[in-house]
């Protein structure tokens, strides 16, 4: 992309150019000193920092939380900041949000009584926002909107200074089995114990850089958070029974671990296999015997952009090591025995086995520890620390969507260390720039896991149904997190599918991983904004993906290209000989018109049957007779000829022109499979820039040796081309099995299948 002098905000949806490949400056904001045109961070690129030190207290009796908290915030902006702006993300639970608000509902929602309390704010949710002090104690002027709260600084804050200050609040946490949530508390009814899930605790600094100013748009729900880096020093005071896991290095192991645990702890350290650190009957035995005393655990945490973490007396913990160039890292499970048999035998592997590919593709993981913890239903990723559903039936069979789907969540969530933890982008404004980037690699990852798994989103033809949908609720991928259609599809399905073509089929592997690691290289523990990811793509591969960027980052068309017409030419050798014979037995295979063959029979005699002498030299003419005059020509032309050309003449050449529609509007590559009349194939590769002047309809001539059977497009599914019943000459038609008897379900899992086959079978 070239320079260009405007200076323009991102207006995703201005697509103001007039071609398919016009290159995206408009769209573009302007390369700076803070970001270069070839997608790095610029020669004064900055970023903020808000270090944390925290204590917190979770009463499991009310089940509150209670915090106070010590931010240094350091300026490492050009500009003096008069104000300071913070995060209460909590709020949306606050009795008057904008979130429950702006909910568009209809009565159809409401199916039971728990909907109903649900609408009725039964639950007293949000920050209680206690006060706002100097280090000092001195009270700060601050005010609260909504799930923001502006601190008014007495002088502003100057470039290159700190400045550090208090907050005291208490929240009640969220039952997030009735409210929903990131976070929040599963209550277990059988043995009256709580499971905690920590996260959006504290008020957090909002982000302040070259691109938004103060990124302080309101948190309704669904675009989630965008946080700057920072060290933090957590205390958490929980009943004394409890295990926690968290963000970050656990800094009093020796007091608050047993010495059976610390043991078994160092040995997890060094062992490829995971280790049990608290077994499944100990935690048993600690559900039955509450604790009424209180622990303090500590962890440390360096250059996080959050912290989050999870406590309860109901945790199995277990952890193995995991080595990354030559880098030990601890990965951890924490997971009621509700979580088994498949948390033990699987969650830590997929840990390890995450941050080992996804360090591969993009970037080292760089943090001591990476933790996956159970909880029913939801995936929610922090820095070093995510929570995961995947809970298995209570008689310890599972449906395989179940063990699928618990993988699928924890390499995701673990996916997501990296995106956006480390390569911390704007989540509050591009959902894709996390969930997009780590679907893809998470299908990797997957594909690694376990050969020909199958991973719901990445293959392009798995896009398909999606992108030939009804256009009025498919938004371009540029659009904010809030007002997207089809959350899953568009935020996390395209974009990661949209990689894997750029892999698999415009870039090819090789430019692909160079370019993508780079941008992962380039804005780790830094702030990267689209334009920088799409930059960084092209100036590290050479590819101009400019029209690829337009048409699947910033339009809603779909890939649908036709195969029209194929036209079949050989080449005419002048030989008489030849050709006159070839002549004749087309004249006579071509198609005959119903009233000549109906009156070879019903007229019985015409006149010059009746009558020869009315024949002229016309009538009696042999066309395709080879005569000497034909033989002394063709002598004649044959002398004038190369002998190239004439090998050329004779070389039997068949030549095809096929023309291409592009009906869906996306522009891609022509992959053609020719299959010859010997059954041989051979694929033809066209690249998109074939469409650069006529987007609509284009025609190629291919000259091949064979003749040919068979065109198709796409025959290996890799352009998600949303109809393949246009791609293939002639036209294929695939037979579908119709059932008239539909097998009925019975509602049991393959599990328990099994378990009466094994009764029947008396094993
Ligand atoms: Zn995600």
């Amino acid at each position: 992309m070239k320079r260009i002098i405007l200076a323009l905000a991102l207006l995703p949806l201005t697509v103001t150019s007039q071609t398919k490949f016009a290159q995206l400056d408009v769209e573009l904001p302007t390369p700076n000193e803070y970001r270069t045109a070839g997608g790095a961070p610029g020669h004064n690129y900055y970023q903020q920092k808000a270090d944390y030190k925290m204590t917190i207290r979770i009463d499991d009796a009310t089940q509150k939380l209670i915090g106070e908290e010590t931010i240094t915030y350091t300026n490492n902006s050009p500009d003096k900041l008069e104000y300071l702006w913070l995060q209460l993300d909590q709020n949306i639970y606050d009795q008057n949000s904008d979130s429950k608000l702006i909910e568009i509902e209809k009565m159809e929602d409401f199916k039971n009584i728990g909907d109903i309390k649900k609408k009725l704010f039964y639950y007293d949710g949000g920050f209680k926002v206690e006060s706002v002090t100097t280090t000092g104690g001195q009270k700060m002027k601050y005010a609260i909107n909504k799930t923001m709260l502006r601190i008014d600084l007495e002088k502003p804050l100057l470039p290159k200074t700190s400045i550090s200050f208090k907050v005291n609040w208490w929240y009640n946490i969220n039952d997030r089995m009735a409210v929903g949530g990131r976070s929040g508390y599963e209550y277990f009814e059988k043995d009256q114990n709580y499971l905690y899930t920590v996260a959006q605790f504290f008020p957090r600094m909002c982000v302040y850089d070259d691109v938004e100013g103060w990124q302080n748009k309101q948190f309704l729900g669904r675009g989630e958070f965008t946080l700057p880096f920072g060290d933090y020093e957590v205390s958490i005071t929980v009943p004394s029974d409890h295990i926690v896991g968290a963000t970050g290095e656990l800094q009093n192991g020796s007091n608050i671990l047993t010495a059976e645990q610390r043991k078994r702890f160092e040995k997890a350290k060094t062992s490829d296999s995971p280790v049990l650190i608290v077994t499944q009957s100990e935690a048993e035995a600690k559900e039955k015997n509450k604790e009424k005393a209180t622990k303090t655990w500590v962890f440390k945490a360096t250059n996080v952009r959050d912290f989050a973490f999870a406590s309860s007396r109901k945790f199995i913990w277990d952890a193995q090591n995991v080595k990354v160039n030559g880098k030990n890292i601890l990965a951890m499970s924490y997971y009621p025995k509700e979580g088994n048999p498949l948390w033990e035998r699987y969650s830590t592997k997929l840990v390890a086995h995450t941050i080992k590919t996804y360090s591969k593709y993009t970037t080292d993981y760089p943090y001591p520890v990476a933790i996956s913890v159970h909880s029913k239903w939801i995936g929610m990723e922090y820095p070093m620390i995510c929570f995961n559903g995947g809970r298995p039936e209570e008689d310890g069979t599972y449906s395989e969507e179940t063990k699928y789907g618990m993988w699928g969540v924890i390499i995701h969530e673990v996916g997501h260390n990296f995106f956006p933890m480390i390569i911390n982008s704007d989540e509050r404004q591009w959902t894709w720039m996390d969930e997009g980037l780590n679907t893809f690699v998470q299908y990797l990852t997957e594909q690694e896991w376990e050969r020909g798994y199958p991973s719901r989103r990445g293959p392009a033809y798995m896009i398909a149904d999606y992108m030939r949908g009804d256009k009025k609720f498919i938004s371009p991928i540029m659009t904010n997190s809030e007002s997207i259609f089809q959350f899953g599809n568009n935020a996390y399905g395209k974009p990661a599918t949209a990689l894997n073509i750029l892999r698999e089929t415009i870039m090819g592997r090789e430019l692909f991983d160079y370019a993508f690691k780079m941008y992962c290289e380039r804005w780790k523990f830094k702030h990267p904004t689209p334009a920088d990811f799409f930059r960084t793509m092209e100036d590290a591969s050479a590819v101009d993906l400019d029209w690829f960027w337009r048409g699947w980052f910033y339009s809603a068309d779909h890939v649908d290209i036709s195969l029209n017409q194929v036209r079949w030419f050989q080449l005419n050798t002048v030989n008489p000989d030849l050709e006159k014979p070839i002549a004749e037995t087309t004249e006579k295979a071509k198609d005959k018109f119903i009233g000549d063959t109906r009156n070879l029979t019903s007229i019985k005699q015409t006149v010059n049957e009746a009558d020869p002498n009315i024949d002229d030299f016309y009538a009696k003419r042999n066309i395709y007779f080879v005569d000497a005059l034909d033989k002394k020509e063709y002598e004649e032309f044959q002398k004038k000829l190369s002998p190239e050309d004439k090998k050329l003449l004779s070389a039997n050449k068949q030549i095809y022109e096929l023309t291409f529609s592009n009906l869906g509007g996306l522009v891609m590559p022509l992959i053609i499979e020719v299959t010859y009349a010997d059954n041989t194939t051979e694929v033809i590769r066209i690249p998109a820039e074939i469409w650069r002047q006529y987007e609509d309809k284009v025609s190629k001539v291919f000259i091949l040796d064979k003749e040919v059977i068979s065109f198709r497009l796409d025959p290996f599914l890799e352009t998600a081309d949303t109809d393949l019943n246009n791609n293939s000459w002639p036209a294929r038609v695939q037979p579908t099995r119709y059932e008239l008897f539909k097998q009925k379900q019975t509602g049991e899992n393959p599990m328990q299948r099994q378990k009466k086959v094994d009764e029947l079978e008396g094993n």
